[in-house]
């Protein structure tokens, strides 16, 4: 029976001298070392290499002996390398390894790999050297990784908000230095990107950041540096850049990156971008406040009307409190139900009946009192809480119309649409499942756009407008004669209904222009086929004013202010009750 191989290593070194068998014992011990090994002579060359150090180098042991050590050492790391072993021979102490050191070995196939080495001395032989060699290249490989993964952002690539972090601080601290250099800061917020996400799905949302990341990089220059800081919001440290001038240059080149429409999943998203630029030095030598006052300026640029971008302003910082204020109780008082809807009569001009009503939002916050919507609807334009509160009010004015109807009260309710609404993928079966859900006869809801929302983005507009019509809807443009629609445009709409903007009445009939528009208005209107409803009638003058030109409809505080519901109710069931005794006496 063949021995065990242990058992016949032991046999074959049994009949050894002392010497020879603590050689043989030597051999075995190093070669079946993990790690490379390698004896050298003082002066470097190699005496003895194990099997493992064959392994990690490509060289055969007889290959190596006899060479310099140079030749495991990469090209440009041989004169250091040189220096090295001459002061470490001057003072020979062990060197462990996990020093951190950054070393590399030259391999046969001209490769490189990753090492980490620790060295031994010896005075026996007139003196050796022996190193251990770890291939450490799946460890750096792995350090690499998770440094990536630390710095930048897994979707896009980008650096991400720690990183960039890091950059703003060097680049302050080179401005601050002998060298100062300003820069800019740029921050950069996707218009609608949460109706993006929400219409078509977080991996074509995926697919527009990436996009615009990609659009972004191909916009700027080899040394400035693009971040994503989360979410849609990007970044850019533009270096060099000083003065609002420069920046303007850049920001508008981006904002021209940004506006050509992306193809995604089959969909055309048209899509832009709103920024917000500090200067350092001139706005703030600190990163913190640097970002605080570029998302500052971002917001102004949103409320300005996005695709658009604003440098910072010292007036920025007061407004920005307060909004931040008014976006934080408004959430609370949208998930507290603390809304409310008030509805204004629309007036038949002829007959003095009311005929419709307006839904307008009313808001009573315990801290901040009484907020008119022409505070709070901005905010909630620019912080994209609109989406929320719009689909709260159609969802209350659909339960109102309903309710009214069981009380045998059938009056349309006109309900104000804002521009993110409009782009909202989803908003046509948003209304539907509402009418379906509180029993609403479409005709009874009427949708109101302003005619510069419309006129933004009239193909969209036209599109959805029309489904909304083709859902038995009725649909006003509101503000009218604030947004220079041009008449062909004007036609291709799908309105009914036109409301004249309570600006132009306000000196009507004194002011002839005035007059004059309004009268001109509603001839369009008429020709048209379309019925002109007229804002913000405060006199009796104003009244009689439109009775003369055949004005169908009329909104304003003459006649009443938004009311309560139940007070609604009582005026049309006043209004039934005057028509029925009428209708009586007349027979
Ligand atoms: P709007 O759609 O033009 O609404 C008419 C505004 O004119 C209302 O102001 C109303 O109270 C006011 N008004 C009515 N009659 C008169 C009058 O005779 N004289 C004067 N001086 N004003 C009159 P309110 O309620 O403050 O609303 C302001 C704006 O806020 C609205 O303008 C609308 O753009 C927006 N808003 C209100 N509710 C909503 C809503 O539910 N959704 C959206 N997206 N916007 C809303
Ligand atoms: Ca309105
Ligand atoms: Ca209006």
């Amino acid at each position: 029976m063949p021995a065990d191989p242990a058992t016949a290593f032991v046999r074959r070194i049994a009949h050894l001298d002392e010497d020879a068998r603590g050689v043989t014992l030597e051999r075995a011990a190093m070669d079946a070392a993990p790690d490379g090994i390698v004896l050298t002579d003082l002066s470097g060359r190699i005496l003895m290499v194990n099997a493992q150090m064959e392994n990690i180098s490509g060289y055969t042991s007889e290959q190596l002996c006899g060479q310099s050590i140079d030749m495991l050492v990469p090209a440009r790391a041989r004169v250091g390398h040189g220096e090295h072993m001459r002061r470490y021979l001057q003072a020979p102490s062990r060197r462990p390894m996990g020093m951190g050191r950054d070393l590399w070995l030259q391999r046969r196939d001209g490769s490189r790999v990753s090492v980490d080495v620790s060295l031994g001395h010896s005075s026996a032989h007139g003196g050796t050297v022996v190193a251990f060699v770890r291939d450490v290249s799946e460890l750096r490989q792995l350090q690499a990784d998770m440094h990536y993964q630390a710095t930048h952002d897994t979707l896009t690539g980008l650096l991400n908000r720690w990183q960039f972090g890091h950059q703003i601080d060097q680049a302050i601290a080179e401005q601050a230095g002998p060298q100062a250099r300003p820069f800019a800061l740029l921050l950069l917020d996707l218009d609608d990107f949460k109706a993006i996400n929400d219409g078509y799905g977080h991996a074509a949302g995926d697919q527009v950041l990436l996009e615009v990341a990609r659009r972004l990089r191909s916009a700027l220059g080899a040394s400035d540096t693009l971040a994503r800081l989360g979410g849609d919001e990007f970044t850019v440290l533009l270096p060099g850049v000083g003065s609002e001038a420069d920046a303007q240059l850049v920001a508008e080149r981006l904002l021209r990156a940004l506006c050509v429409p992306c193809h995604v999943q089959g969909f055309e998203l048209n899509f832009g971008a709103s920024m917000g630029v500090a200067l350092c030095p001139q706005h703030a030598a600190d990163g913190i406040t640097l970002l605080r006052y570029a998302d500052m300026a971002m917001y102004h640029a949103k409320e300005r009307g996005r695709a658009n971008f604003a440098f910072y302003a010292p007036s920025m910082g007061q407004k920005m409190a307060e909004k931040i204020l008014l976006h934080d109780r408004l959430k609370i008082a949208l998930a507290q139900g603390s809304l409310a809807l008030h509805y204004q009569p629309q007036v038949d001009v002829a007959s003095g009946r009311m005929v419709a009503v307006e839904a307008l939002l009313r808001w009573t916050d315990p801290q901040l009192g009484e907020v008119s919507p022409g505070r709070f609807v901005p905010v909630a334009e620019a912080t994209g809480l609109i989406l929320e509160m719009g689909a709260w009010v159609i969802a209350a004015a659909c339960r109102q119309i309903s309710e009214w109807l069981r009380q045998g009260i059938a009056l349309r309710v006109a309900v104000n649409l804002s521009a993110q609404q409009l782009r909202q993928v989803d908003l046509v079966d948003q209304v539907a499942c509402n009418l379906q859900a509180h029993g609403v006869p479409p005709h009874l809801l009427e949708l109101e756009v302003t005619e510069s929302e419309a006129l933004a983005d009239p193909e969209l507009a036209c599109k959805v407008l029309s489904a909304l019509r083709a859902l038995g809807i009725c649909v006003a443009l509101d503000d009218f004669g604030t947004g220079h629609s041009s008449l062909a445009y004007l036609r291709q709409l799908p309105v009914s209904r036109i409301k004249v903007d309570r600006s132009f009445m306000r000196h009507v009939p004194a002011c002839d222009s005035e007059s004059t528009l309004v009268r001109a208005v509603l001839a369009l209107a008429h020709t048209m086929g379309l019925q002109v409803v007229a804002e913000g009638v405060e006199t009796p003058c104003q009244l009689q004013f439109l009775q003369g030109l055949q004005c169908a409809h009329y909104q304003g505080w003459l006649f009443a202010k938004a009311l309560l519901p139940e007070a609604i109710a009582a005026l049309y069931l006043q209004d039934m009750v005057q028509t029925g005794l009428m209708g009586y006496q007349d027979s």
